[in-house]
C-alpha cells in the first residue's frame, strides 16, 4: 500500500504536529518526565506523531485533580439536566468534527476510515446522547420495613467517585465514549488511560470536552503505557473504581492491583466467540454475516465470531462462500476511500496473528483461504479461514484477535451437546446462531453461556443493550441502563419517626 500521508487534511495535520500532551485538571501538559512516544500509522510503519508519556506522576497529579473536582467546585453541585446538557453537547462538537475524528482514527489504528465513518465514530457520539438522558432519570427507590416499629427507608444512588479507565486499542474513540459517557453521567470524575498504540482520537475528545465545557479536572486523560500508566492508576490508593477493557491475561493483573484499598473492578476482556450454523440456516445471510463476523475490524473485535462450527450438510458450501467473500475484500490503506480492510493495528499484533496461523497449519488445520501477509510493507495480514480445526488446537482455544476464523463441522441434532461444544472455552463473551427455526434459536440462546447472543446476525450493539462477560471474559455490563450498577453506589437511609 502506498504512503498516503500527503491524504491528510490540513486539520488533522495540525491536530499530529500540534504538542499532544496530557489532559489533567483543565491544562495539557507534557509528562512530569519530560518523555514522549512515538504514534505510527500501522499501514506503513511510519511515525505519525509524538505524545506525551504519562506515567506514575502524572496519574497522582491527575488523581488529585480528579478528587477535588469530585469533591467540590461546579461538578459536584451540578444538576442531573445540566449534566445532560454538557454530554449532548460535546455529541454535537463530536457531530461537527466527525470527519476529522475518523480521520484520526484511521491513520492511528488503521482501520478503513469508511468504516471508522459508519461505525466508530457514530456509535461514539450515539453512546453520549443515550447516557446524556440517564442523568435524569437516576433515582432511589422508597422501602417498605417489617423490623417493628415506624421507620421511613429510602435509598439513594451516588456516583461511585474518582474512576480510573483503562482502554484498548481497537475501538479507541468508542471504548473512550463506552467509558466516559455513563460514568459522566453519574457524575463521577476520571482519569482515562488510553493504550499506547492508539492515545490519538482520545486527545481530540479531550479538546472537544474542554471546549464544551466540562469543569476541570472531571476528566482526565492520560497517554502512556500499560505497566507504568495503567499499573499506577489500577494501584492508585486514591482511585475508588477500575474499568478495564483488555486482554484476560492484564485483566487479572488489574484485579491483583487493585486489592491495595479494594477499589471496585468492571472487566470487558477476551473472548473466543462460537458462531452456530444449522442446517436451516439462510446462507444468503448467513455466509456475509459470518464472514463481517470474523473480519470486521481486521478481527480485532474481543466478540469476533471466531469459532465457527457447521452443520455437516452446509459445511462446505457455507466454508467456501466465507473464502470467497474473504477474498472479495479489498485491503489497503485506511485512509483510501475503498478500501474495506486495514492492516493489523501494531508490528507486535501482526507478529501474533501470524504465529498463529503458522501454529494452525502445524497442528493440522487447512487453510481454506488467506494465511499470508498481504503486501511487504506495514502489519496486513489476509482474512484467512482455517477448515477441519479441532477443540484440541490452540487456534482454536486461544483468542487470535485477528482475521482468522477456524471452521469444523458438527453432525449432530442434540442441542444439549451443540451447546457443549460452543461452550467448550474459558471465555463467555458473544455467540451467535444462524437458523431459520425462532424455537431452535431460542433454545441454544439459552444453553449458550455468554454476555451476547445474536441470532442470524453478529456484532449488532447499542448504546442501549448490556455488554460484557461470562466466565473469563469479564465483571459486569456495560452500556445500557445495566452500566449504572457500576458507576453508582446504593445507600439506604433510614428515619426513625
Ligand atoms: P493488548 O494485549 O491487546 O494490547 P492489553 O490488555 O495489553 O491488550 O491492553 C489493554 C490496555 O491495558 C492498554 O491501555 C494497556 O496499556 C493497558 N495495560 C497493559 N498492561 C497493563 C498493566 N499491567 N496494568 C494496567 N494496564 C495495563
Amino acid at each position: 500500500p502506498a504512503l498516503v500521508l500527503d491524504r491528510v487534511s490540513k486539520p488533522v495535520t495540525e491536530f499530529l504536529n500540534g504538542p499532544l500532551g496530557l489532559l489533567i485538571d483543565g491544562e495539557w501538559s507534557n509528562a512530569q518526565s519530560g518523555k514522549t512516544f512515538d504514534v505510527f500509522d500501522p499501514a506503513t510503519g511510519q511515525v505519525i506523531a509524538k505524545v506525551a508519556e504519562g506515567a506514575a506522576a502524572d496519574v497522582d497529579r491527575a488523581a488529585v485533580a480528579a478528587r477535588r473536582a469530585f469533591e467540590s467546585g461546579p461538578w459536584a453541585k451540578m444538576k442531573p439536566a445540566d449534566r445532560t446538557q454538557l454530554l449532548l453537547k460535546l455529541a454535537d462538537l463530536m457531530e461537527q468534527h466527525a470527519d476529522e475524528l475518523s480521520e484520526i482514527e484511521s491513520l492511528d489504528n488503521g482501520k478503513p476510515v469508511s468504516v471508522a465513518s459508519v461505525a466508530d465514530i457514530p456509535g461514539s457520539i450515539a453512546m453520549f446522547r443515550y447516557m446524556a438522558g440517564w442523568a435524569t432519570k437516576l433515582n432511589g427507590t422508597h422501602i417498605n420495613l417489617s423490623a417493628p416499629g415506624d421507620y421511613h427507608s429510602y435509598t439513594t444512588r451516588e456516583p461511585v467517585g474518582v474512576v480510573g479507565q483503562i482502554i484498548p486499542w481497537n475501538f479507541p474513540l468508542l471504548m473512550a465514549a463506552w467509558k466516559l459517557a455513563p460514568a459522566l453521567t453519574a457524575g463521577c470524575t476520571i482519569i482515562l488511560k488510553t493504550a499506547e498504540q492508539t492515545p490519538l482520537s482520545a486527545i481530540r475528545l479531550g479538546q472537544l470536552i474542554q471546549e464544551a465545557g466540562f469543569p476541570k479536572g472531571v476528566v482526565n486523560i492520560i497517554s502512556g503505557f500499560g505497566e507504568t500508566a495503567g499499573a499506577a492508576l489500577a494501584a492508585h490508593p486514591d482511585v475508588d473504581k477500575i474499568a478495564f477493557t483488555g486482554s484476560t491475561e492484564v485483566g487479572r493483573l488489574i484485579v491483583k492491583a487493585a486489592t491495595g484499598n479494594l477499589k471496585k473492578v468492571t472487566l470487558e476482556l477476551g473472548g473466543k466467540s462460537p458462531v452456530i450454523v444449522f442446517d436451516d440456516a439462510d446462507l444468503d445471510v448467513t455466509v456475509p454475516g459470518v464472514a463481517s463476523g470474523i473480519f470486521f475490524n481486521q478481527g480485532q473485535t474481543c466478540c469476533a465470531g471466531s469459532r465457527l462450527y457447521v452443520h455437516e450438510k452446509m459445511f462446505d458450501r457455507v466454508v467456501e462462500g466465507i473464502a470467497g467473500e474473504a477474498e472479495k475484500i479489498k485491503i489497503g490503506h485506511g485512509l483510501d476511500p475503498a478500501t474495506q480492510m486495514g492492516p493489523l493495528v501494531s508490528e507486535e499484533q501482526f507478529h501474533r496473528v501470524t504465529g498463529y496461523i503458522a501454529a494452525g497449519r502445524e497442528e493440522g488445520a487447512r487453510v481454506a483461504t488467506g494465511g499470508e501477509r498481504y503486501g511487504d510493507r506495514g502489519y496486513f495480514v489476509q482474512p484467512t479461514v482455517l477448515a477441519d480445526t479441532n477443540a484440541s488446537m490452540k487456534v482454536v482455544q486461544e483468542e487470535i484477535f485477528g482475521p482468522v476464523l477456524c471452521a469444523e463441522r458438527f453432525n449432530d441434532d442434540d442441542l444439549d451437546r451443540i451447546a457443549k461444544i460452543a461452550n467448550q472455552s474459558e471465555y463467555g463473551l458473544a455467540a451467535s446462531v444462524w437458523t431459520r427455526n425462532v424455537s431452535l434459536a431460542h433454545k441454544m440462546a439459552a444453553r449458550i453461556k455468554a454476555g451476547t447472543v445474536w441470532v442470524n446476525c453478529h456484532n449488532i450493539f447499542d448504546a442501549a443493550l448490556p455488554f460484557g462477560g461470562y466466565k473469563q471474559s469479564g465483571w459486569g455490563r456495560e452500556m445500557g441502563e445495566f452500566v449504572f450498577q457500576s458507576y453508582l453506589e446504593t445507600k439506604a437511609v433510614t428515619i426513625k419517626l
